[in-house]
């Protein structure tokens, strides 16, 4: 298994930093426009992999996984209450790469890395015999200090410190700026601003 991150230029996340309740345009075309970036890298890597004569798919950009990879859709009831929904995925590049040993996740859910937690993970299953490097092998919340930053800058209060992260807060924050900045979407405010933006934070 092949697992890669590539983290935010810092102009991207300096611009998430400047505003604490909007996403920065830099940060949506991070997600968005960079993501596409990441499915290009991934599907040249497959092909270069299939290329020397190993079997080899990235999950992500594969059509038999995308069609029933979940969506944060916020689905309501008929009074406009959240219905109960599974924030699983079939493939979670974030847990893949904690599979991996690049990091170990924070209480925002997102995976530190040596490079910080804001950026974008991709990720290829190959018969190469890819020896590993750079293991960082930690316990699953190693890298978080629990400083609560993540917790105070969340614009919508989505993190506590007691229960960790709520999906569906969050998803219903994420779905507004969408309706805001379509097609793009996104907030990243738990990840800019915080002592594990770019690295991994001292105790
Ligand atoms: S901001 Fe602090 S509490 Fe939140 S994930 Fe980063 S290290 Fe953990
Ligand atoms: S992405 Fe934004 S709304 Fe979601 S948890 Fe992070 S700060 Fe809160």
């Amino acid at each position: 298994m092949l697992s890669f991150f590539l983290p935010f230029s810092e102009r991207v996340r300096r611009a998430n930093r400047a505003d604490r309740d909007e996403p920065a345009p830099e940060w949506l075309h991070g997600r968005i426009e960079g993501q596409e970036c990441i499915d290009r890298l991934s599907a040249f890597l497959v092909e270069r992999l299939l290329e020397a004569g190993f079997d080899a798919v990235a999950p992500s950009v594969d059509e038999r996984f995308r069609s029933c990879t979940t969506t944060n859709t916020v689905f309501l009831d008929d009074d406009g209450a959240p219905l109960p929904v599974s924030f699983s995925s079939n493939w979670s590049e974030r847990h893949v790469a904690y599979v991996c040993g690049l990091g170990s996740f924070g209480l925002s859910k997102g995976l530190i890395t040596p490079k910080g937690v804001a950026g974008r993970f991709g990720s290829v299953v190959t018969t190469a015999p890819i020896p590993p490097d750079n293991v960082i092998a930690s316990a699953v919340y190693e890298n978080c200090t629990m400083c609560g930053a993540c917790v105070r800058n969340c614009p919508v209060g989505a993190i506590t410190i007691e229960k960790g992260k709520d999906h569906v807060r969050c998803a219903e924050f994420l779905s507004l700026t969408k309706e805001k900045y379509r097609p793009r979407y996104g907030c990243g405010k738990c990840q800019t601003g915080v002592p594990c933006e770019f690295v991994t934070p001292q105790r």
